[in-house]
């Protein structure tokens, strides 16, 4: 049965579903920054796991300048981006693979929150919500940011494969000629 919905509805409906996600990731970045075996890796997801108990709060604050109540409701895409990092942890053994896996996986999630943060932005302006636009415009920030190195990491990951290769390609070729 569909009933008849405002705008600002919906705002409360996507503002709910991404508090849900972000609590679910607190707990899943815990374990993300225990798997990965670089520990550039390990910290990128330390350092974004405090980043996002500081945007669960900054949730808490665009609900005080609203005046809007969350509903209570999950996150069924983050539990099943969540449920995809968890098979990867559970098919591969530590190391550079499973960590090339795990930033996979904690890239679909920050798309996930860019596209969220950035629709709710859009909306939060169509209603008026200045100070929450303000507030929600800041993680989509932090979330980008976030992106950025995992991908950062992903190409400096990749180089020193390439570089690895390289010298093992001369070394052979020296032991060759001798
Ligand atoms: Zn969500
Ligand atoms: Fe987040
Ligand atoms: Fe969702
Ligand atoms: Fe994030």
């Amino acid at each position: 049965m569909s009933q008849r919905k405002t705008i600002d509805d919906l705002f409360i409906h996507l503002l709910s579903d991404i508090y849900s996600a972000e609590k679910q990731l607190t707990r899943a970045l815990a374990k993300l920054s225990r798997t990965a075996s670089a520990p550039e890796l390990a910290n990128a997801f330390k350092t974004h796991l405090e980043e996002t108990q500081g945007q669960v709060e900054r949730i808490d604050k665009v609900v005080e300048a609203t005046g809007f109540r969350l509903k209570r409701m999950k996150c069924v895409a983050m539990e099943g981006l969540i449920e995809e990092a968890t098979e990867l942890i559970d098919e591969i053994e530590k190391g550079p693979v499973l960590d090339a896996g795990l930033v996979a996986a904690a890239q679909k999630v920050e798309h996930y929150e860019i596209a969220a943060y950035g629709s709710l932005c859009a909306i939060g302006k169509q209603i008026g919500q200045q100070e929450a636009v303000k507030l929600l415009k800041e993680t989509l920030e932090e979330e980008k940011a976030a992106d950025l190195k995992l991908t950062q990491f992903a190409e400096a990951a990749g180089n020193q494969k390439a570089a690895e290769k390289a010298t093992a390609k001369s070394t052979a070729k020296a032991t060759e000629k001798q």
